[in-house]
């Protein structure tokens, strides 16, 4: 069996990483993780949970799908319903957060036609993001193309958050205000996140710091 270059290319940042955080390591295979965010993003390449939130190993429970999309509950996708059930009813994370970001293909792919034959599942994955596209388009007219990509961006995560509303689990954490709903964006040209403010009802940058 030939040795695994990827296995090897990565072996000295990875035994860097783990004797950096022994203790925490084995601190937290003693006691189990108790995670106090359940983290919903995109699974592009540029984001970096650690980055973005600035958390250690145990901090946050992430499930990445392409578009940080979440299928509304009884629809038949079940790998972000499994992450969400297993976040709320056995890690009892008190944050859900869906972080959307600029520059997302998942967003420019509802303006092109996907091969139904090559890439069938992304074709109807992508179908739960296109009312954010739709509902941007209808309502506003851009002469900026970034600023309609962020639009629907930030649409599409407002969207998402509605989705995970339709989950009964999310349902009662939000009755029993066990949980807490959260929308991001994240911005891949300067670092910083911008928020859903419900009082404003719209995404406002996080402060200058
Ligand atoms: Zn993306």
């Amino acid at each position: 069996m030939p040795r695994d270059p990827l296995i090897d290319q990565s072996q000295a940042a990875r035994l860097a990483f783990f004797e950096q955080k022994r203790d925490l390591f084995q601190e937290l295979v003693a006691h189990g993780q108790s995670p106090k965010s359940l983290l919903i993003t995109c699974s592009d390449s540029r984001i970096v949970d650690a980055g973005l939130m600035g958390t250690q190993p145990g901090e946050v429970f992430v499930v990445r799908t392409v578009g940080a999309v979440v299928p509304p509950y009884g629809t038949g996708h079940r790998a972000v319903g499994a992450a969400l059930e297993f976040a709320l009813a056995k890690l009892a994370v008190r944050h859900v957060i869906v972080c959307g970001h600029t520059d997302c293909g998942a967003v420019q792919a509802l303006d092109v036609s996907l091969d139904q034959q090559m890439t069938p599942n992304l074709a109807t994955w992508l179908e739960i993001l296109r009312p954010a596209k739709t509902s941007v388009d209808a309502r506003h007219s851009f002469d900026d193309p970034y600023l309609r990509h962020v639009a629907i961006v930030e649409q599409g995560v407002l969207m998402q958050l509605r989705n995970l509303e339709t989950y009964p689990l999310v349902q009662r954490a939000l009755e029993q205000q066990t949980v807490q709903l959260h929308g991001w964006v994240y911005s891949l040209e300067t670092g910083r996140l911008s928020y859903y403010d419900a009082d404003v009802g719209q995404f406002v940058p996080e402060d200058a710091g």
